[in-house]
């Protein structure tokens, strides 16, 4: 047990590390280095992905009116 999550971290660093050092993906809205992927393939920082979080429920209700 302990030495799976032991492997999980190192995992999880080392795609940190590839994100931020070799791929340097850039958030949509800001444009800093960001290691977290929307469901749509863009990239945003963790600011805007809290802010967006938020701003979520909203969003979708608004796309819904629009459809109709
Ligand atoms: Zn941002």
């Amino acid at each position: 047990m302990k030495m799976k999550m032991f492997w999980n971290d190192i995992e999880l660093f080392f795609y940190d590390w590839y994100l931020l050092h070799i791929k340097k993906p850039k958030c949509f809205i800001c444009g800093r280095i960001s290691t977290l992927q929307n469901y749509d393939g863009s990239w945003i920082c963790d600011y805007h992905a809290e802010v967006m979080n938020e701003m979520g429920l909203e969003r979708e209700s608004r796309e819904e009116q629009l459809n109709d």
